[in-house]
């Protein structure tokens, strides 16, 4: 982990919800609304579309480093997410919303955050 990781609300477990939280949280509802409704009036894909996505997804790719964030959740539950190491932060774009294991919100915007792993430069002279 680089010192450049960020920190957002901690502790996590005395976060308190702010507005910017609440409207986030319901752009998200809102969006993912959005999009369902959307996938449901779309036309059906004919199997050659679908085997062509499907081809695509299976070629390899280079492998991403990733590491693990400890992430408050807008219900209030704490989970850890593994995300790309070069992220600065446990979101970027759409990433920012997961799926609560505890509660079910879907989704449940990341309010708060920590890296979970150690700084390899912590407390050693710089
Ligand atoms: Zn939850």
């Amino acid at each position: 982990m680089s010192a450049d990781h960020q920190c957002y609300g901690v502790p996590l477990e005395r976060y308190q919800l702010s507005r910017a939280d609440h409207r986030g949280q319901q752009e998200a509802v809102d969006v993912a609304a959005w999009v369902a409704e959307q996938i449901a009036k779309a036309p059906r894909m004919s199997d050659e579309q679908l085997e062509t996505i499907l081809e695509m997804l299976r070629e390899p790719r280079p492998p991403v480093e990733k590491m693990t964030w400890r992430v408050r959740l807008y219900c209030g539950h704490i989970r850890e997410v593994a995300r790309p190491r070069s992220w600065l932060r446990p979101y970027q774009g759409t990433s920012g919303k997961e799926t609560c294991g505890d509660c079910g919100l879907d989704p449940a915007l990341i309010v708060a955050f920590e890296p979970l792993e150690a700084d390899s430069n912590q407390g050693k002279p710089a």
